[in-house]
């Protein structure tokens, strides 16, 4: 299976302005910004979408939600707040089929979302 975007830029084959990576996964800001700060956080795992995630795999999401935590403190996001996103499948607008979290702030945020 061809390797996905979010695989390429994990393994350095496409550039992305990564802000954080460990082992397991890697934080770079979107290219697209909606927000002030726009970052995805995205497992090295192509797991293509949180549906699709096992239980092998628990470890792993409980690993990437502290990462989120981390970040977030690190670059003082958590201060006026932010927002954490998955789009899971076509109507959420899933664009990517490699789950990534997608972590706002910088703004105040709307709601519901659109
Ligand atoms: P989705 O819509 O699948 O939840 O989110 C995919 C996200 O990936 C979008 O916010 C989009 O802007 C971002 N994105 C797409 N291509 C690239 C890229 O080449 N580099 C980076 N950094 N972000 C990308």
């Amino acid at each position: 299976m061809a390797a996905t975007l979010f695989e390429k830029i994990c393994s350095g084959e496409i550039p992305a302005d990564i802000v954080y990576q460990d082992d397991l996964c890697v934080c770079f800001r979107d290219i697209s910004p909606q927000a002030p700060e726009h970052l995805l956080l995205v497992p090295r795992k192509p797991i293509p979408r949180l549906s699709e995630a096992g239980k092998e795999d628990a470890a792993l999401l409980g690993h990437m939600m502290l990462a989120v935590g981390r970040i977030a403190r690190t670059l003082h996001l958590d201060e006026g707040g932010f927002r954490l996103v998955i789009n899971n499948g076509h109507d959420a607008g899933e664009a990517v089929p490699h789950l990534h979290m997608h972590l706002l702030a910088g703004r105040k945020l709307e709601w519901p979302p659109g």
